[in-house]
Parts: C-alpha cells; sequence; structure tokens
C-alpha cells in the first residue's frame, strides 16, 4: 500500500486526491492524506448566499474552452447543474479617460478580426487603426528568447493597444502587470502565430476558419450553485478520514526514498510521495532543507493580492440614467493608466443572472490594493473608496443593500518573463527527487482548469508508478 500526501486543499489539490480515490476505487493499492491549513476546503473557490444573491468571493467561471474542470463536472455527476455565460448580453467596455468607450465587435482577445466595427470604435486612434492595417503585413518571425506581454503587442498594435486592452485584460486574468508578464507563458497562441504567420490578425483568422461549424460555446461555464458547489462536490467522494482540516504541514524531511511531513499540531507523519499544492514560496519554505537549489527557483515565482467586492443594489434605487447601464453587458475594465484603483467591475446580473433575483443589480469589482488609494485602508474604507470610483466612473451614487469586500493575499501567481525557463529548471530539480509533485497556480495555467489538469496529472503519474 501506498501512502501518499497532499499539501493545500484548494481546487488543485482536491482534484489530486479526487482523481487518486478514483484510482483507489478501480483497484489501485494506494491511501492519501490531505492537509489543509484552513478550516476549510477550496482555496480560493468560495461562494457565499448574501440577500438572495449568489456571490463569488474568489473566481466566478472558468473558461469553457479550457475542458478540465467541465470534465471534473461530468465526472461528479453535476453536468446538468454547469451553466454558461450569458453571451446574448456580452459587451464590455474600456474607461478611457473617465468615459466608457464599447471593445468593438470581432476583437478575439485584443486582436481585430472584423474591419467596420474597428473602423467605427472611438477607442482606438487613427494611428492605431492604420496599424492595424499594417500589422496584416506583418512578416514571419523566428522567436528569440522570451519578452513581456507588452513589448509583443506593442511591435504589433502599438502602445495604445497595450494600454487600452493588453495592460487591463492580462491584469483581469493574473491581477499583473503586461510590462512585466511573460508573452511565452501568458500569450502562448500568439507567440506561435508570430512564428507561423507573422500577424496575429491573419493567424486569428485562420484559426477562426478551422473552427467554423464547430458548435458555439458560452465564453465561461459556472455551476448553477457557485464556484463552491464544485468543491463540496468534491469534497462528498473523498473519505472524510483522509482529510485533515487546520493541518499546516510545517516541514519536509527525506527519509531514505519517504518523505517525513511535519505537522504543527500532531507527530510526523511518513509517506512514498508528496504532492504539494500550495502557492510556490511555501513549496519553497518545505523544501529548503531537501533542495536548497529547488527552494531557491520555487522562491522567484512572484504572487500579487487580489481583492473583489461585491455590492447588490436594488435596480429602483438607481437613477434610471445610470441604470440603463445595466440592462446590458457583463463589466468594464479600467486600464492603469486611468490612475484608479479600481481594475474592472462585472455585472454579474447580466454574465449570470441566476445569481441575483428579479430587479436587482449585483456588481463585483476588482480593486488593486497596491493603490495609493487603498494600500493599508480597514475594509469599511477600502469600500467607501471603492464606492466613490464606481461613482466617478458610472455615477453611481445609490446605497447599496450590501457590500462584501474579500482579500486573497499572495493569491496570483505571476508568471513574469522568464517563467517557462524557471519552469523547465524547477521541472529539472523536482526530477531529482522522486515522488515529489509540484502542482497549482504556479507553474502551467493560473485560472481553475489548468488547477484542475495539474491535480489530475500527477495523480495519474502517481498510480502509473504503482
Ligand atoms: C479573486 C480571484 C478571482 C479569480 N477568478 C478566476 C476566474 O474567474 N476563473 C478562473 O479560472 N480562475 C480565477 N482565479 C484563479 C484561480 O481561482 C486560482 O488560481 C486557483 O483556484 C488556485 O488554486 P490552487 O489550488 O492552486 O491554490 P489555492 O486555492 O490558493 O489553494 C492552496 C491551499 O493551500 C493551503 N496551504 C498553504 N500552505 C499550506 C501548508 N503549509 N499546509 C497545508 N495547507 C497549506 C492554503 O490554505 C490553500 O487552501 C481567481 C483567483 C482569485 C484570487
Amino acid at each position: 500500500m501506498k501512502r501518499i500526501a497532499i499539501i493545500g486543499g484548494g481546487i488543485a489539490g482536491l482534484s489530486a486526491a479526487f482523481y487518486l480515490q478514483q484510482a483507489k476505487r478501480g483497484g489501485a493499492a494506494l491511501e492519501y492524506v490531505l492537509y489543509e491549513a484552513g478550516e476549510r476546503l477550496g482555496g480560493v473557490l468560495r461562494t457565499e448566499r448574501v440577500d438572495d444573491c449568489l456571490v463569488e468571493a474568489g473566481p466566478d467561471s472558468f473558461l469553457t474552452e479550457k475542458p478540465w474542470a467541465a470534465e471534473l463536472c461530468r465526472e461528479l455527476g453535476l453536468e446538468d447543474q454547469l451553466l454558461g455565460s450569458n453571451d446574448q448580453l456580452r459587451r464590455t467596455w474600456i474607461v478611457v479617460n473617465r468615459r466608457l468607450r464599447p471593445l468593438p465587435d470581432g476583437l478575439q482577445f485584443m486582436v481585430p478580426t472584423r474591419t467596420w466595427p474597428i473602423v467605427f470604435s472611438r477607442l482606438f486612434s487613427a494611428r492605431t487603426k492604420l496599424r492595424m492595417v499594417g500589422e496584416l503585413f506583418s512578416p514571419a518571425r523566428t522567436p528569440s528568447g522570451d519578452e513581456s506581454a507588452a513589448e509583443l503587442v506593442e511591435r504589433h498594435f502599438g502602445r495604445e493597444v497595450v494600454e487600452r486592452l493588453a495592460d487591463p485584460l492580462l491584469a483581469g486574468v493574473y491581477g499583473g502587470d503586461a510590462a512585466r508578464l511573460s508573452a511565452r507563458a501568458v500569450l502562448p497562441r500568439f507567440t506561435e502565430m508570430e512564428a507561423q504567420t507573422g500577424s496575429l490578425i491573419r493567424g486569428m483568422l485562420a484559426a477562426r476558419r478551422k473552427r467554423a461549424g464547430a458548435p458555439a460555446q458560452p465564453l465561461f461555464s459556472s455551476l448553477k450553485d457557485g464556484m463552491q458547489q464544485l468543491v463540496d462536490a468534491v469534497v462528498a467522494r473523498l473519505d472524510p478520514a483522509a482529510l485533515r482540516r487546520s493541518a499546516p504541514v510545517t516541514g519536509l524531511r527525506r527519509e531514505g526514498a519517504r518523505w517525513s511531513l511535519a505537522l504543527a499540531a500532531s507527530p510526523a507523519e511518513s509517506f512514498d510521495y508528496a504532492v504539494l499544492a500550495i502557492p510556490a514560496f511555501r513549496a519553497s519554505d518545505l523544501l529548503e532543507t531537501v533542495s536548497p537549489a529547488l527552494a531557491a527557483v520555487l522562491a522567484q515565482v512572484p504572487y500579487n493580492n487580489a481583492m473583489t467586492l461585491s455590492l447588490g443594489f436594488d435596480a429602483e434605487s438607481i437613477l434610471p440614467s445610470v441604470g440603463s447601464r445595466f440592462h446590458t453587458g457583463h463589466g468594464f475594465l479600467v486600464p492603469r493608466r486611468e490612475g484608479r484603483c479600481l481594475l474592472a467591475c462585472t455585472y454579474v446580473h447580466n454574465k449570470f443572472p441566476h445569481r441575483a433575483p428579479p430587479g436587482r443589480v449585483l456588481l463585483r469589482a476588482f480593486l488593486d490594493d497596491r493603490h495609493r488609494d487603498l494600500a493599508g485602508l480597514r475594509d469599511e474604507e477600502a469600500v467607501q473608496v471603492a464606492r466613490l470610483e464606481l461613482r466617478a466612473v458610472l455615477g453611481l451614487y445609490a446605497e447599496p443593500r450590501f457590500a462584501r469586500l474579500y482579500r486573497w493575499p499572495a493569491a496570483m501567481a505571476q508568471y513574469e518573463v522568464g517563467h517557462l525557463d524557471r519552469l523547465a529548471e524547477i521541472e529539472r530539480l523536482r526530477a531529482q527527487l522522486p515522488g515529489l509533485a509540484l502542482i497549482g497556480n504556479a507553474y502551467r495555467g493560473i485560472g481553475v482548469p489548468d488547477c484542475i489538469r495539474s491535480g489530475r496529472d500527477a495523480a495519474k503519474d502517481i498510480t502509473q508508478t504503482l
């Protein structure tokens, strides 16, 4: 009987446990124990019911095109609980000089694929539009090392597209800065297209032609009762005796071919495998004596904080001229150049209508807690500052029925320039330590589906060696 320790009960660790549990049911001779430092499982996945609204504290959905989350839901029997985003109402605005400008139709991520919407768009200057025409003639480019996402986008479309699109879009996904994020890690499709066709526009159009005829699917998916439903369903399938909550792992030692775990409140335990589903800097702490070299590279993966504010309103309490803004659209993004601590705002009642009862407006704001207006503020003060920002952008003076602020310190791994080289080094050093797996959002994808895939793959690798 092989013993496996999973350290960290976020979605990555839970997925590893689920797939190990499945293998066990299928007859694999294994036993696993999952250690979670906190009282609850799920990590940043957490849904609350507030005033008849479904409020997501962490992720609100996942990208449908990445299949691993939906696959897990199906394996859990949650297929009929999956919901697509309401893309009929999908429209996004960008704040430019304090005004909301719609994203033109046909933009795929940040690449234009339709002519007239761009021609008439007030989001871009004439100079940028001309640049987009010129981009069609970009020659193929042999990749030479890594660069920032901002550099890649600027080379194709100019500075304005970096500021108005790349930076706010990437801030929305990574909570990071396009000037620091690695093009190869966060925009891999763009670097491939650049190598193959030169032009990103031509590359996108070719990809669209290939997809033609495939059934349209919603951009985002979630669950009827929110992301917590996924966590609860996974936990319900696991062996309760294998789940140790409030059990931080404080140290890791190699004992011959085995792993010894030091625990804060109980004696050390010994395992054949250790799956580290925790942030890279925590994995670095645990591995410091086992492999100082690996610990040093893991410590180099930077993290940013995340902060969200959910606000629920009676639609009637909002002035009609302002309320009409909320009839359509999924929300807006705020480029950093605008100097605001508000990074984005989702109109949740449009994106996932079942999350708010009729007659309500449910907003979720993403805030930059490093911004000077927010740094060091208590929650009540931060809510007031965020409301002032919403007032400035939307003219929203109404009193909310509720406000919920969530802080996630050091939750967003930053795939900065050189990330893939760092990953290769981490992999090389990890391979010298048989029985060790590193999973979660620090490595090959920050989104929920990628974290699930990392847990599933770790479980598969382990069961294959049994
Ligand atoms: C506000 C926010 C919004 C997001 N929105 C989306 C979205 O809409 N779609 C999407 O796909 N992704 C989104 N993400 C990203 C995604 O949710 C995360 O990257 C992913 O859930 C991380 O999962 P994880 O298991 O790697 O880590 P975590 O969820 O951070 O879990 C790690 C766990 O390890 C535990 N731990 C740490 N140290 C120890 C220790 N020594 N011993 C035991 N346990 C330990 C922690 O307590 C924690 O529970 C969002 C993230 C945030 C913060």
